[in-house]
């Protein structure tokens, strides 16, 4: 079949398409954490002494023996059993943003040659995937295999149900032989414990008596495409890099803002009512779907959870996201820019901080003025961003992610804080040391009887910022959609407990030298904003103004690429951040850097070769057929002394020569190889390859808009993105 009958039959097989058989759903109370090991399920399986070291394990971290985990394996084994499982599977997060498994079988057999399953705690706890062949920095040479998965109880278990069978998963960690983070997990984990080390000793200075484990939470906001399958498995670029390389314009695109929480296309809600479904019996508390902004982008948002269990869940969404799109004859797409010209997609993530005793301490409550632990925990997040900005900007840095970034849809590459009218006088005020209570939102009343009044918030909100106080927490906007949460709350959790250290220190020298409590607070705060509140900003982050200012008055850096960004992660005072609050040693952290790096390059390096044959094997053929058709045309006219207008050929002419051409560039630019650094090259992908592969993508949008309609080989955008 040629290219253009692919793309022709296509939208044939869309317009007489009938959508998949789907079953009626069944009541919440059936299907919610139907497959999840969870602490439910648990108390109803588990003696009573092993359950309660379950449940404190779950909510503290405190570690559980060898002999109750035991017990759990068992039960645990009696529970998938029963629902049918034969395989169980370590899944672990390493440093893509994937998530990876080795399915094991139960099955033991004995001497009589019978097969009965079996699974003890050495397998709950640990299993042993050969790990050379995920990325590991330098941390391993690839004779040095060895790499170890490990149980973490405090992720509930789940099954992942297939057609025909079901697997018993077990959230754990991934390390190497040496006991170095591999993985996504540990980190993360880790960041959560220095962010609770610190912050108790900022509680314990402020006079609490009982502190509990505090947990940092996540809500993730998940923005994605739709594009029927169809038209994706006529695009390579949409296969193999998950966004358009090619493409022009469609004449009607976002233009009318008609999408955003429009009404949702019927097919897309038998999708997304199918795949809440199968969320609910993995625990995953999906609550709010919408239109996004572009044509064919959508977004779920779970409601928040503990940030490992939010991160887990969140692989887990993604993966069943992709599998349901599938299921209904979609294509999901996760890139941050599937189509240029349209807006792309992020993942905002939400994030507090909290325990059961304080409760949450980014509330400001209704008089933010004298709530102290609020107003330093508050505080603590301003200097982590004005001191960690290029440090947050690396934890968002890919390939994918830089077509988004500071393109006027998106926050721009420049870390600053929004906080809100109310807190942003209130910071001033402490600055210029005269806090006055602060006011709040007041009533919002409309003057219509009918409408009952309410009470507004006491700031609004700002979507151009990357870093948002929305209420009782902080928005990270600029967060990639197809990335893994687990970076960025690395980032926030560390950067956290290192000012709430800094706060501490402060804190105990005022306070130990006879300070009360509030001035002891509100000079630790005045010394904290005065050195970093030129994070603050709370105007439009999307203007070029801010774009000068930003670096000009504020300090603050513009980091563009992934080639600026990823270098921050060798910074000195990144490396002392991460090793003195035990989250990540010097030689872990240098391996991400270079895993990170390589996969830029990568990522560039495929959608390059994919130009290059997309733009020869089907482009230029469309083109020539049609330049052929022309002059065949032209001849025939000229035979009946008829002259036709030469201008259409002209163009494609010219078009096709300057776009071979430019291949040619890019073809040969490809093949060097010799580099000074790691650095370099990323910054020969960004630059020279990034230019070139818009320089023959120029001329084959060109193309498209010349060459007749049913030579075109590659779905268009007004077909790919207007659902049907
Ligand atoms: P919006 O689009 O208005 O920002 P959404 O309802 O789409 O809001 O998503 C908000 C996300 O923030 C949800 O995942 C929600 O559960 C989460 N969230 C709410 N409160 C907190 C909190 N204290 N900590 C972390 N996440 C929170
Ligand atoms: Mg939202």
């Amino acid at each position: 079949m040629s290219g253009n009958e692919t793309r022709l039959q296509a939208i044939d097989q869309i317009t007489n398409s009938r959508g998949i058989p789907v079953s009626k759903p069944e009541p919440l109370s059936a299907t919610w954490g139907a497959d999840v090991f969870n602490l439910a399920t648990m108390e109803q399986m588990l003696s009573k002494s092993a359950f309660k070291s379950m449940k404190k394990t779950m909510q503290t971290g405190e570690p559980l023996d060898p002999a109750t985990a035991e017990v759990v394996a068992a039960a645990m084994k009696e529970w998938a059993v029963g629902k049918g499982a034969k395989f169980f599977s370590h899944i672990f997060y390493p440093m893509t943003n994937a998530s990876a498994e080795k399915h094991d079988a139960f099955i033991v057999t004995n001497s009589d040659g019978n097969a009965i399953s079996e699974f003890s705690g050495s397998l709950l706890i640990k299993g042993e995937p050969d790990g050379s062949s995920f990325p590991n920095g330098s941390i391993r040479m690839t004779n040095a295999a060895r790499g170890y998965t490990a149980w973490d109880p405090t992720s509930p278990a789940y099954i992942m149900q297939t057609e025909n069978g079901a697997t018993l998963t077990i959230p754990s960690v991934f390390m190497s032989w040496t006991g170095e983070a591999l993985d996504k997990k540990i980190p993360l984990l880790r960041s959560n414990s220095a962010m609770n080390t610190a912050a108790q000793k900022v509680l314990s200075l402020m006079g609490e008596t009982e502190i509990a484990t505090l947990n940092s939470s996540c809500g993730a906001e998940q923005e994605y495409f739709l594009v029927d399958a169809n038209f994706a498995n006529a695009r390579p670029d949409l296969l193999l890099a998950g966004r358009t390389l090619f493409g022009a314009p469609s004449a009607k695109g976002q233009q009318f803002d008609d999408h955003y929480f429009g009404a949702i296309p019927q097919r897309v809600q038998v999708f997304m009512q199918d795949f809440e479904e199968t969320l609910y019996r993995l625990g995953i508390p999906a609550k709010t779907h919408h239109n996004e902004v572009a044509p064919g982008q959508f977004e779920i948002a779970p409601y928040f959870e503990a940030a490992n269990v939010a991160a887990d869940h969140q692989q887990l969404l993604m993966t069943v996201l992709k599998n349901s799109a599938k299921k209904h004859g979609f294509l999901c797409l996760l890139h941050e820019k599937p189509f240029a010209g349209i807006n792309g997609s992020g993942k905002h993530v939400n994030w507090s901080v909290g325990n059961a005793t304080q409760g949450n301490l980014l509330d400001p409550g209704d008089t933010p003025h004298d709530n102290l632990n609020f107003l330093l925990f508050c505080g603590a997040v301003i200097r982590g961003v004005h001191q960690f900005g290029p440090l947050l900007r690396a934890a968002i840095a890919t390939a994918s992610n830089d077509h988004r970034l500071g393109a006027n849809e998106a926050p721009p590459a420049i870390m600053s804080v929004y906080l809100g009218d109310q807190l942003e006088k209130l910071f001033k005020d402490i600055k210029e040391g005269n806090l006055t209570p602060s006011k709040s939102g007041g009533e919002m009343d409309l003057g219509l009887s009918q409408i009952l009044n309410f009470k507004r918030d006491p700031g609004d909100r700002n979507r151009t910022s990357p870093f948002a106080f929305t209420g009782n927490r902080f928005e990270f906007r600029a967060v990639g959609s197809g990335q893994s949460v687990s970076g960025p709350l690395v980032v926030m959790n560390t950067m956290l407990a290192d000012s709430l250290n800094w706060i501490a220190e402060k804190l105990e020298a005022h306070l130990s030298g006879g300070a009360s409590q509030s001035d002891a607070v509100i000079a630790v705060l005045k010394e904290l904003i005065t050195e970093h509140g030129n994070a603050v900003f709370g105007g439009d982050g999307y203007s070029s103004e801010w774009h000068s200012k930003a670096v000009s008055d504020h300090g603050l850096k513009n980091i563009p690429t992934t080639a600026d960004a990823l270098p921050f992660l060798r910074d000195a005072a990144v490396k002392k951040l991460f090793e003195t609050t035990g989250v990540l040693t010097p030689a872990e952290l240098e391996s991400r850097f270079e895993v990170y790096s390589e996969q830029y390059i990568l990522a560039i390096e495929v959608e390059a070769k994919l130009v290059v044959e997309m733009a020869k094997t089907m482009v230029l053929p469309a083109a020539t057929t049609y330049l052929s058709d022309l002059a065949t045309a032209a001849a025939g006219m000229a035979d009946m002394e008829i002259v036709l207008d030469n201008s259409a050929a002209k163009t494609v002419a010219e078009e096709t020569n300057a776009m071979m051409a430019a291949v040619a560039k890019l073809s040969a630019a490809i093949e060097k190889e010799d580099f000074d650094s790691t650095e370099a090259h990323m910054q020969y992908m960004a630059n020279d390859i990034r230019g070139l592969m818009d320089e023959v993508r120029s001329h084959a949008d060109a193309l498209e808009g010349e060459v007749a309609d049913d030579l075109w080989p590659l779905p268009k955008y007004r077909e790919m993105l207007f659902i049907k």
